[in-house]
């Protein structure tokens, strides 16, 4: 007898545990409410899809029980997952930093692989079908795996169905909060600068004490910040403000310079050429719409001439580029998010089979679990391994 697998959800995990319990000849149904797999496998890594990462560690992952993943990347690291895409003809290019790509360069070669492998396998795919009622697949399948992803990006599929399934069955879940999301600024000034984009520097300030740092594009929008900088250091922002703490960015715009570098140089031109505006000494440093939001929030005319701009404005000037504050009110919320933290607690879950220890037979697998990852590739890694953990269990 063939055992009878059914998945909810054919994303990235759901389609690796289909494809190896596929392998093992289960026979694998996988229920999918969209009208096509991989929706989120298609736009990610700005439709590159920054498949996986050669350096893993369990560091690169936030959970409420830290050592969760290891076990699952231990068996499906980077080494097995890079193996596996080639058996199917997937090839990556692995980038100096250790960011993992097809070779293709597009997202859609990731997606139509492993459906169209999948499908050579046997997997029968059921789309435009959304699973409502979970205790019915518990008595027709001799297992039952939740693929169904975490709430981030609502466009995509993302939703709640994953934890209301995993309650039904007693689970707890950690509460979630967007992450790799942009950020919202109280602050008119900043939103005066919507569209202008910086490569700079990001510090996140906590109840008032630097929390990290991280630098990259840095992108002003009509409600805040966006760009790779804001969406490193988000999760720390979006679990701190989750908890009612106070937030807010220090930008600095130009990090390869010194304070006192910065004000020398300053100083220096207005002196060289007088008939300068102080606007026109920024512009030279600092995108135009920046230069101008910044002299206003310090309430300095535009036109003030060069030569009126003495020591001390340079300082505060200089100060203002390297060290500009803002209040963070909100994140851009679960829509705009590219993951969700927060999920399943992973310490009902068996850490080497996603086996659900509350209910046999039953088995979670990728973001629906209180696991997320940084950016890098680190969220299909652990959708990969924790795919592979389940399928490996249901094979046994
Ligand atoms: C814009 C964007 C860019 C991203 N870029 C990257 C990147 O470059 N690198 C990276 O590592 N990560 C990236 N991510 C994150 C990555 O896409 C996710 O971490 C990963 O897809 C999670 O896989 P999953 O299988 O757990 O869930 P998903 O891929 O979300 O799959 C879950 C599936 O379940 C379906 N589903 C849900 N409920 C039901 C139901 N009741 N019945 C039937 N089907 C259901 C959903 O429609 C969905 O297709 C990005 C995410 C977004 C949104």
């Amino acid at each position: 007898m063939r055992k009878k697998v059914v998945i909810i959800g054919a994303g990235a995990s759901g389609l690796l545990c289909a494809i190896f319990c596929a392998k093992a000849s289960c026979h694998v149904e996988i229920y999918e409410q969209n009208s096509k797999p991989a929706k989120k496998i298609l736009v990610s890594g700005n439709g590159r899809c920054n498949i996986t990462n050669r350096d893993i560690t369990p560091n690169d992952f936030f959970s409420d029980n830290a050592s969760f993943v290891k076990e699952a990347l231990d068996n499906f690291g980077f080494d097995e997952f890079e193996k596996f895409a080639s058996s199917i003809g997937l090839m990556l290019d692995v980038k100096e930093d250790g960011r993992a790509y097809p070779l293709s360069n597009e997202a859609k070669s990731v997606a139509k692989l492993l459906e169209e492998y999948a499908k050579s396998l046997g997997v029968i795919f059921h789309t435009d079908t959304k699973i409502t009622d979970i205790k019915k697949l518990l008595q027709d399948y001799d297992k039952v795996v939740i693929a169904t992803g975490s709430e981030a990006a609502s466009h995509l599929g993302g939703n709640r169905d994953g934890y209301e399934f995993a309650k039904e069955y007693g689970h707890s879940i950690v509460p979630t909060y967007p992450s790799l999301v942009q950020l919202h600024l109280d602050s008119s000034i900043a939103h005066k600068m919507s569209g202008a984009k910086i490569d700079g520097e990001v510090t996140l300030l906590i109840n008032h004490k630097n929390d990290s740092t991280c630098k990259g594009d840095i992108l002003f929008t009509n409600y805040g910040v966006s760009g790779f900088a804001i969406l490193d250091i988000s999760q720390r922002a979006s679990v701190a403000l989750m908890n009612f703490e106070h937030v807010a960015i220090s930008v600095n715009l130009l990090p390869d310079f010194t304070a006192q570098k910065l004000s020398a140089h300053i100083s220096k031109l207005a002196q060289t050429i007088p008939k300068f505006s102080v606007l026109d000494i920024l512009v030279g440093l600092i995108p135009l719409k920046i230069a101008q939001s910044l002299l206003d929030d310090l309430k300095i005319s535009h036109d003030t001439e060069a030569k009126e701009v003495h020591t001390k404005l340079s300082k505060k000037i200089a100060n203002q580029i390297l060290n500009w504050r803002f209040e963070v009110t909100d994140t851009h919320g679960f829509r705009h998010a590219e993951v969700s933290g927060g999920g399943v607690d992973t310490s009902e879950i068996n850490p080497k089979t996603m086996e659900s220890l509350k209910q046999i037979n039953l088995y979670f697998c990728g973001e629906v679990l209180d696991v997320v990852g940084r950016r890098g590739g680190y969220n299909f890694a652990f959708a990969w391994a924790s795919g592979y953990a389940a399928a490996k269990d249901i094979n046994r």
